[in-house]
């Protein structure tokens, strides 16, 4: 996962300025920064670490500098003679205070997640909210807005990254409904506002709707002991209580209970929550999206949110969803014949169905049945230092790298590390990244990646290196006991440190293409990508071994069976986010106005088509707060996944695989260096040499895709 800080199209700078220092080694091994500072000269390149605000009197003046020199700067855009506007001085000089601002937003993100000071904690959330308001008015800003339109009406004939950056703030002020006039702009704001309130009721009622859901101990039959004994489920003598709200409470309860009739109850309770409340308030929320997206110019809110990402329009996406819906139907009927078969012996009806209420209950027992493998063995092969030193080697070696430590000058915590990546051939600095692994009281509880300073053209020509950070929970190490990783540790290592890569090795000039700063439904991909490495034994064997017994290598038939478990249940899997999605577009599709669907038929019918149909009169849609929050870009998820699988073809069919240079100097260059400063769809064809094709993604799930649909 990516941690992004604002909702604006920037990012980062910062003004600091670390010691200068020779470039010589420290004691401990670790280069000093000011050795590669002055090489960067060489490269007419900058590579510098931001100060972090150590106090929360330091944070809100941090906040209260940022904004008042972006507003300074949006006052002298805004005061520009409308003869005299230049792109520099225009559209450049917004990209610039953007990324001004939202240097100290990424920093405070940071800060928010990771400072071990409580206080400074809290001052670093306050200051992220007070930033994200005011980015807010940004776009809203007619002074400024009618500079850029006085620089578009001289009618540039911009090319390259200058273009897209033109037409891309043109298009955010388009999309913010800055083109009409201005009273069916008052009526765009006016309707934004009452849908940030429904929207936000919405998410309430889902957070606030609770159900205690009684059985007794016969009823919860095959539900782990230390689960009925948890105090607040277990309420009387022979009285459980299951809250359907908690969602681990009804996974526990579905993928263990034996009794159909107890997993159905469950099931409609959790498929009614909030219904009363958010169904009525659901409808209004369709309509008013429908209503804005077609005040701005657009056949639907479908089509209005997918434009500015790599699928473009609606169409698109549901095209996407429904092929892979086809595809996938070979494997959804395999795993549903098997769990058929376990439900038939237990019931000892041959004509059992798998409804909607069994899946989770028989996916599990599949599992216990037919792919168990205990994970916790494989620990024991996985030392954290280890894993580290054999994933730096790899991603040197693909990408033309070097990674060295660096004496940090400024710690947050004693066992933060600060490294330097290098270009291996030319000793150009290509930027700093932090590693933050282990967990700690306050700290941030995922895993994720930070961008600190993104990498962008200085005004003044010189080039900024970026720093990032990341952020991981990996199990501390103990007194005689290193830190010992799961094989899951390992891919979401390989994953984020993906996402570090993509930040470093950018060359994008402007901060909003900078390194990760690609379309939402692509940013995921190449770190997905990446996750095959673990899957592989030769990567695997460049580092993994026994720590106990270092000539002992991971088993084959381990691995072997560890990727029969994975894929089990995939095809299920898949097409209920195929559901998800299409329901999603289907509910934001261009509908007439004032008339709005039902949302629950919508999403009931959707679900019983694709996947299984809920049990009759209950209202899902009602309690899936992802409706709301990721409004028609469910079918992100599954499009990142298939271009992922899509783009591990290049590596997998190079004379060395997982290790090949020719592919990795590709994808540094086609994907990496260029980031969203040309269409990521360009971009990708590029590295693959060949038009995108979903074929290897269903290939990975066990498909023949020459039978299934292209
Ligand atoms: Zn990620």
């Amino acid at each position: 996962m990516r941690s992004i800080a604002l909702l604006l199209p920037l990012i980062v700078l910062t003004a600091c300025q670390s010691t200068e220092r020779s470039a010589r080694s420290t004691a401990a091994g670790y280069t000093a920064l000011g050795g590669w500072q002055k090489r960067a000269e060489r490269f007419n390149s900058l590579i510098t670490l931001p100060t972090f605000e150590t106090t929360p009197a330091a944070i809100r003046q941090s906040v209260s500098n940022a904004i008042a020199r972006a507003d300074g700067a949006l006052d002298r855009i805004g005061a520009l003679d409308p003869k005299r506007v230049s792109f520099q001085g225009s559209v450049g000089a917004l990209d610039d205070l953007s990324y001004g601002a939202g240097a100290t937003a990424n920093r405070l993100a940071l800060i928010k997640e990771t400072s071990p000071d409580p206080a400074v904690r809290a001052a670093a959330t306050e200051g992220t909210k007070v930033l994200q308001e005011w980015a807010v008015g940004i776009e809203y800003r007619p002074d400024v807005y009618r500079s850029i339109k006085a620089y578009a009406d001289t009618r540039p004939g911009l090319a390259g990254e200058d273009g897209k950056l033109f037409e891309e703030t043109l298009r955010d002020y388009r999309r913010a409904g800055m083109d009409l006039p201005a009273d069916r702009r008052a009526e765009v704001e006016q309707l934004r506002k009452e849908l940030t309130r429904l929207t936000t009721d919405f998410q309430s009622n889902v957070t606030a709707a609770k159900r205690p859901v009684r059985f007794t101990r016969a009823e919860l039959e095959g539900a782990p002991e230390d689960f009925l004994k948890r105090p607040g489920v277990r309420t009387g003598d022979d009285e459980y209580t299951v809250m359907a709200n908690i969602t681990w409470h009804y996974t526990t309860v579905m993928e263990n209970a034996k009794q159909e009739a107890t997993r159905l109850k469950l099931e409609i309770e959790r498929a009614n929550l909030a219904r009363e409340e958010n169904v009525p308030l659901l409808q209004k929320i369709l309509a008013l999206r429908s209503a804005i997206a077609q005040k701005l110019g657009y056949r639907s809110w479908a089509d209005y949110q997918i434009e500015p990402k790599m699928a473009k329009t609606a169409a698109t996406a549901r095209e996407f969803l429904e092929k892979l819906k086809t595809g996938l139907q070979p494997k959804i009927e395999i795993e549903l014949a098997e769990c058929r078969a376990l439900k038939a012996r237990d019931t000892g009806n041959p004509d059992a169905k798998i409804r909607s209420w069994d899946w989770r209950y028989y996916n599990n027992q599949l599992k216990k049945e037919k792919y168990s493998v205990d994970s916790e063995q494989l620990r024991a092969f996985f030392p954290y230092d280890k894993v580290l030193e054999g994933m730096f080697r790899i991603y040197q070696r693909i990408f033309g790298l070097n990674i060295e430590p660096i004496d940090a000058p400024y710690k947050w915590v004693e066992d933060l590390r600060l490294y330097l990546v290098s270009d291996a051939a030319t000793a150009e600095p290509m930027g700093l990244f932090y590693l933050d692994m282990f967990p700690r009281d306050g700290k941030y509880n995922h895993f994720a990646e930070f961008g600190i300073s993104e990498g962008r053209r200085l005004p003044g020509g010189k080039y900024q290196r970026p720093v990032v950070a990341l952020v991981c929970n990996f199990p501390s190490p103990r007194p005689g006991q290193p830190s010992l990783l799961t094989h899951r540790d390992v891919e979401t290592l390989f994953h984020e440190f993906g996402h570090a890569m993509h930040a470093i090795l950018t060359r994008a000039n402007y901060g909003r293409f900078s390194g990760t700063s690609v379309p939402g439904d692509f940013v995921e991909a190449p770190s997905q990508m990446l996750e095959n490495w673990v899957w592989d034994k030769r990567v695997l064997d460049s580092f993994a071994a026994n720590y106990k017994n270092p000539a002992e290598k991971i088993p084959k038939a381990v691995l072997d069976k560890l990727k029969e478990a994975k894929l089990a249940t995939m095809g299920l899997y898949y097409r209920r986010q195929l559901a998800f999605a299409l329901f999603d577009l289907a509910l934001h599709a261009a509908m007439p106005e004032g008339q709005t669907p039902d949302p629950v038929k919508v999403s009931n019918d959707i679900l019983a088509d694709v996947f299984l149909a809920e049990p009759e009169n209950t209202a899902f849609v009602a309690y899936f707060g992802h409706l709301v929050e990721y409004d028609a870009g469910y079918y992100g998820y599954a499009w990142a996944d298939a271009i992922a699988a899509d783009m591990a073809t290049v590596f997998e069919k190079s004379p060395e695989g997982f290790f090949d240079t020719s592919a990795g100097k590709r994808l540094r260059e086609e994907i990496y260096a260029v980031g969203d400063s040309r269409d990521v769809n360009v971009s990708i064809e590029k590295f693959l040499g060949r038009p995108r094709s979903i074929k290897p993604f269903l290939k990975n799930l066990g498909i023949n895709t020459d039978t299934a649909s292209k």
